[in-house]
């Protein structure tokens, strides 16, 4: 099996019936860059930059964000696309160096956006590192936890800011960057078409979505049996942001665990995803899976789906009736 995909490296990902989607993988470092290459991904779908600020005293300063992400536009090269997602600090993730106040619920509280938005130094710093990191490959931005179209606006406004000043300073950035979100809050699932008209993409985070939509912490044992990825509600509203997204000409991936599930593969092509960004490991099996499947039938598949009652329901439904190549 290992070998059978080891031939897919330098390949492209497409289906059966010769749909092309986006393979790409998810790092943590700059170092990850090379092992999503070894791993045939065709883009870096996600960048958690929160790495470069982990394991330090201090904040990383421009040039060292600079450097790194210089790094890996430079690893993955002009023709592979590599989205850097801003700083997605709080929740789970702490840094000993920035005191945030203790929260009762820390998933609802202040975290990523929330707080760039407030801290003009620290996401201008950010900014203005990955703006200057263009000119070496495709980067694209992405904001994480996004949930109103005013924050996605102030975002705009800083990057902006932060256009202007290099302008000034007379350093060059790619001019056609493409600015993305995060579709992780169900808030921004209801109201993405208007969000569609202001972006270039959106990346539906479901590690995030399915918690906040099944109101069930992702790190909680207890409440794991809600945490489904394949209850309808999460796929509804997964058909929902790609429909929203299309009317508006924009392109959809995913970067949560959920895309590199192979019984959830499938449901997603039909449902019409672009792009699957996943841990590089699991690229190879994923392009595998994805030329034996046919993406015209699998909408068929994607619109009965969201017809039955349950997670359980439907898993056992594309089992049936993909199973073959499963
Ligand atoms: C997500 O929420 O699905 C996601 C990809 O972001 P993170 O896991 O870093 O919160
Ligand atoms: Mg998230």
């Amino acid at each position: 099996q290992k070998a059978l995909w080891a031939k897919l490296v330098h390949e492209k990902t497409v289906t059966r019936d010769g749909y092309h989607v986006e393979l790409v993988a998810n790092i943590g470092s700059p170092h990850d860059a090379s092992q999503a290459m070894e791993n045939g991904a065709e883009g870096i779908g996600l960048f958690r930059t929160e790495f470069l600020y982990m394991g330090k005293d201090r904040f990383p300063t421009e040039e060292e964000q600079f450097a790194a992400y210089k790094a890996i536009a430079q690893t993955m090269g002009s023709e592979r696309p590599v989205i850097i997602r801003t700083l997605d600090i709080g929740g789970d993730k702490e840094l000993p160096y920035l005191p945030l106040p203790k929260e009762q619920n820390p998933f609802l509280g202040y975290r990523a956006i929330r707080m760039c938005l407030d801290r003009a130094d620290l996401f201008k710093t950010q900014l203005r590192a990955i703006l200057r990191a263009s000119e070496y490959g495709d980067i694209k931005i992405m904001y994480p936890m996004i949930a109103t179209i005013g924050e996605l606006r102030k975002a705009n406004e800083f990057l902006a800011e932060c256009k202007e000043e290099l302008q000034r300073e007379g350093i060059s950035y790619r001019q056609e960057l493409e600015v993305g979100i995060m579709i992780e809050v169900p808030a921004a699932v209801m109201i993405a078409d208007q969000l569609a008209r202001e972006v270039d993409f959106f990346s539906i985070g479901t590690n995030d979505l399915i918690q906040y939509t099944m109101a069930a912490d992702r790190m909680n044992e207890h409440v794991s049996h809600l945490y489904d990825p394949f209850h309808p509600a999460v796929l509804r509203m997964i058909h929902h942001v790609i429909k929203a997204a299309a009317q508006e000409g924009k392109w959809v991936g995913m970067c949560g665990e959920m895309a590199g599930e192979p019984h959830a593969i499938p449901i997603l092509l039909g449902l019409g995803l672009q792009e699957f960004s996943m841990s590089a490991t699991s690229i190879l099996q994923a392009r595998h899976l994805l030329a034996q499947l046919d993406a015209g039938q699998l909408r068929e598949l994607a619109m009965h789906v969201l017809t039955l009652e349950s997670g359980a329901e439907i898993k056992a439904y594309v089992k049936e009736h993909v199973l073959d190549v499963l």
